[in-house]
């Protein structure tokens, strides 16, 4: 990948890295080839900022344009959010204008030609269709372009109904403006925001976020698999602590201090108003050991997970004992106490228990000597 043919895109506010991941995650799913798909991972997530090819836009709109006739708004309308005339989300992103739909395809596929020149008050930094290629595309038909990339270019209320609205009831350094300035690239890419965000049986909204574009594409990508199976009455935070003992397990990868402390879920509740979940950092830097993932994952009880999140790792100790009392006096199968606790099958019976008894005993010397690492005050000092 040549430099001139890709963009590289930073992390930032919740709603911008939101939308970066989902439209990526549209591209992913829709647009590339099994053989790009194996490497995707690799070859597009760097260390503090994620890879797109620019004429991956091209290539998206084109497959609006094939898949659908041309009917953006049925492709967007099949993936979770109403794009045209006013709804709950947008007012009039595409218009009732009929040329609106092939205004906006055409407008994607120039961002084959996208430059970083001016400001943009969303991602900072400002991509841009080349001026040469912009006047073409404006020349096509003046009127409804001309239209079109005025209204989406400015972040207000026409632009994005939610967050606009809650910019006078939650004013903060973010939404303390009226309107933003907003670069070619992030008027199209916001849309996908709410793509990202999956549905909790309750009607809930979530999205994991974080500093890294990788953690992010990883952890909601778990989420979202986790909460499709069904009956899953997992609660948020159960999901975001599997997450990363997945993310531990398979990339093998520690996250950096920084990371490991923003690691959060932005949850949207039926009423649209937002709140934040985070793991203690203490927790995710628990997680985030290979050696007690693995032991987790071999354990594989909610209640563990749930006296890890708390922190009440006394508790795995006294589970441990109880277990080793009750094969010892063989009174396993009618201990209420243990059967209410101990729920996967292939940790019942006298030798599983056993096993399981062990397991238990090596997490909590485990979780010890990693809580050694901590000040009293819970700061993280050493690796
Ligand atoms: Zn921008």
């Amino acid at each position: 990948m040549e430099e001139k043919d890709v963009i590289k895109l930073y992390p930032g506010h919740w709603f911008y890295n939101a939308s970066v991941l989902g439209f990526l995650n549209l591209l992913y799913k829709d647009v590339l080839t099994e053989e790009e798909k194996m490497n995707f991972e690799k070859e597009h997530f760097k260390a503090n900022y994620v890879i797109l090819k620019k004429d991956y836009f091209r290539r998206f709109a084109e497959f609006i344009e094939t898949q659908k006739n041309r009917e953006v708004a049925e492709y967007y309308k099949d993936n979770g959010i109403i794009i045209r005339y006013k709804n709950d989300y947008f007012l009039n992103y595409i218009s009732n204008n009929p040329a609106d739909e092939g205004v906006f395809l055409e407008y994607i596929k120039s961002f084959e030609h996208l430059e970083k020149t001016l400001t943009c008050d969303i991602c900072g930094r400002g991509y841009y269709i080349e001026e040469k290629v912009f006047d073409n595309m404006i020349k096509k038909n003046p009127e409804a372009f001309e239209k079109f990339v005025s209204r989406v270019s400015k972040f207000e209320v026409s632009f994005d109904n939610m967050l606009a609205s809650s910019s006078n009831e939650f004013p903060n350094s973010f939404y303390n403006k009226t309107t933003l300035k907003t670069c070619h690239l992030c008027s199209f890419l916001t849309i996908h925001k709410y793509t990202i965000f999956i549905k909790l049986p309750d009607g809930t909204k979530i999205f994991v976020n974080s500093p890294s574009f990788k953690v992010m594409w990883y952890l909601n990508r778990f989420a979202k698999s986790a909460f499709e199976e069904e009956n899953n009455k997992s609660k948020p935070r159960e999901i975001l602590a599997m997450g990363i003992i997945e993310y531990t397990l398979k990339l093998k990868e520690t996250l950096g201090i920084w990371t490991g402390m923003n690691i959060e879920i932005v949850m949207m509740y039926q009423d649209r108003s937002i709140s934040f979940y985070s793991l203690p950092y203490e927790t995710v830097k628990i997680l985030n050991n290979y050696e007690i993932s693995s032991l987790l994952s071999t354990i594989n009880e909610r209640t563990v997970l749930e006296y890890i999140i708390r922190g009440e790792y006394s508790k795995i100790l006294d589970l441990a004992y109880a277990i080793l009392s009750a094969l010892s006096t063989d009174k396993l199968n009618d201990n209420k106490y243990l059967n209410s606790l101990i729920k996967n099958s292939r940790n019942k019976g006298k030798y599983n228990m056993l096993n399981l008894a062990n397991n238990l005993l090596k997490l909590f010397s485990l979780l010890k000597e990693i809580e050694k690492t901590f000040h009293k005050g819970g700061i993280y000092v050493k690796n």
